[in-house]
């Protein structure tokens, strides 16, 4: 655990086994409530100095924060190399991962700059107002396997970019990167108890972290149904919450579209990250005057998907999580047999070409799904894709809004009138049009319904770490003279 500005150790640890071989991979230290309190205690204390971090010029959180990446841009291989093994993930994909992380933290420290605030001067010449946004103080930060460093990113660098300091919980099968970003701040003269991290399982670390009153704001990247009960939690003591849960996006194709690009970005949509991604694109509603040829279409470029193990460069797809995780999304698939789907391809566990040991499951699509089963309604998080038909526009518009979830969808169309009417309509904190996936560090991201509060990168969200305060200024009265008056 890193806490304070150093290493520390427990008797307690919790083995990490390998996605993609099966055999142990790392141990860590496994926290409880003392941890989650010392790394509190060291939180607030650095947050309560405020010469050390969040009473200093945005300008100079900026050059820490910029120091800070230049160490994870030297060490980007190292940290790749650490994500694909843990996750399963292949390494091009971890490096890509990498460089998107630093990317969020270039554009987080540049708005350490330009923190907005704003003055009231219409309320009588014998008063001022001023509205400010302050830091919220101590954050805590849970995060989730899939995507350790990028989830990370949308949070740590816009909390130290506002004044913040944080504790950080990384998921108890992913905390090699945590722990080692937050060992570079110390490097990069980033002041000890601004990061900190404790290792741990949820139900101790993660509780431990949710309850305490020395936090102000917990920040959860997850799944609903914990988003859910940490809402709960934080709601006892009025604790700010940022919530990023789970998803069910669908990708609604027109007869009219341009049909290789949809066939791209629906392929790489439910594939990317093994599946195992919030905003994946697990169900496809699509025209059905062009549904038999587009799934033709899609079943062949599936063939061309290559499953690897994480050191393979060219590998578009790696192993699954873990083993039981492996089990869930395959007894997935099974339902969806047993409920009538057409099963196209998949479907099966891979043990060919040195894939034995780990816990891969092939690329697997399945038509003529309707609304009831559970492969539409459900999250896998696995490589499976559920493709639905429809006759008209309002049909597609409600297909894709029958869910409790609200991540992502998209649209593809030619017609630009269309294309944006259906965005309009659709429930979802984003909605790409002609293209999936697409991500620009500008762009807030979040959910509508089930799948969050809040918004994350952008400026918003940088602000959702801020705090708002009014402060009303009575001035006296004019008491002075010019000098020429006298
Ligand atoms: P999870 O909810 O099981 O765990 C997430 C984190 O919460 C882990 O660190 C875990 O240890 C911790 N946790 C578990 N129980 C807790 C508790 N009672 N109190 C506090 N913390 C607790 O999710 P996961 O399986 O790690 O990740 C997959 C889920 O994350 C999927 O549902 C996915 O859609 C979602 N996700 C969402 C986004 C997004 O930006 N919206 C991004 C990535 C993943």
């Amino acid at each position: 655990m890193w806490i304070n500005g150093g290493w520390l150790k427990t008797a307690k640890t919790i083995e990490r086994t390998s996605p993609a071989h099966g055999a142990p991979l790392a141990r860590f230290a496994e926290g409880g409530e003392g941890e989650v309190g010392a790394a509190v205690a060291a939180a607030r204390a650095a947050f309560d100095n405020r010469s050390i971090w969040s009473g200093i010029p945005g300008s100079e959180r900026a050059k820490a924060i910029t120091r800070w990446l230049e160490l994870i841009v030297r060490d980007t291989d190292r940290l790749a190399t650490i994500e694909a093994e843990e996750v399963g993930k292949p390494i091009r994909f971890a490096k890509g991962e990498t460089e998107w992380a630093i990317e969020l933290g270039r554009y987080a420290a540049a708005l350490a700059y330009q923190i907005p605030g704003d003055l009231v001067n219409n309320i009588g010449d014998a008063n001022l107002g001023l509205v400010s946004r302050e830091p919220r103080g101590v954050i805590g930060m849970i995060t989730p396997w899939n995507f350790p460093l990028v989830t990370l990113f949308q949070k740590l660098p816009f909390a130290l970019a506002a004044g913040c300091t944080v504790v950080i919980k990384p998921s108890e099968l992913t905390a090699g990167t945590t722990l080692e970003v937050a060992a570079l701040a110390r490097e990069a003269g980033i002041p000890d108890g601004v990061i900190n991290v404790v290792t741990g399982s949820g139900r101790t670390v993660g509780e431990a972290l949710t309850g305490h009153p020395g936090v102000d704001m917990i920040s959860f990247t997850g799944s609903t149904v914990v988003g859910k009960r940490i809402a709960q939690r934080c709601a006892e003591q009025m604790k700010r919450v940022g919530l990023e849960l789970g998803g069910k996006a669908a990708n609604i194709v027109f007869a009219d579209a341009d049909i290789d690009s949809a066939i791209d970005g629906i392929a790489f949509g439910y594939i990317l990250n093994q599946g195992e991604e919030c905003v994946q694109g697990t169900r496809l509603l699509i025209e059905e005057s062009i549904a038999d040829d587009f799934i033709r279409q899609l079943v062949e470029r599936s063939r061309k998907i290559r499953i690897g193990l994480p050191d393979d460069e060219q590998a578009d797809v790696g192993a699954l999580i873990h083993e039981q995780h492996m089990e869930k999304v395959l007894g997935y698939i099974r339902t969806g047999v047993e409920q009538g789907a057409k099963l196209e391809i998949g479907g099966e566990r891979l043990t060919g070409d040195g894939l034995g040991k780990g816990y891969f499951v092939a690329p697997t699509i399945f038509s003529g799904v309707t609304p009831e089963m559970t492969i539409f309604r459900e999250e896998i998080f696995g490589p499976v894709l559920a493709v639905t038909t429809f006759k008209t526009v309002e049909e597609a518009i409600r297909l894709a809004n029958d869910t409790n979830y609200g991540l992502g969808n998209g649209v593809w169309t030619k017609d630009i009138d269309k294309a944006i009417q259906v965005s309009r309509e659709l429930k979802s904190g984003t909605v790409y049009v002609n293209t999936f996936l697409e991500t620009s560090v500008q762009m807030p991201f979040g959910g509508f319904k089930d799948s969050g509060l809040g918004r994350e990168n952008g400026m918003d969200g940088l602000l959702e770490f801020t705090e708002v305060k009014s402060t009303f200024i009575k001035l006296g009265k004019r008491g002075y003279a010019l000098p020429h008056t006298v």
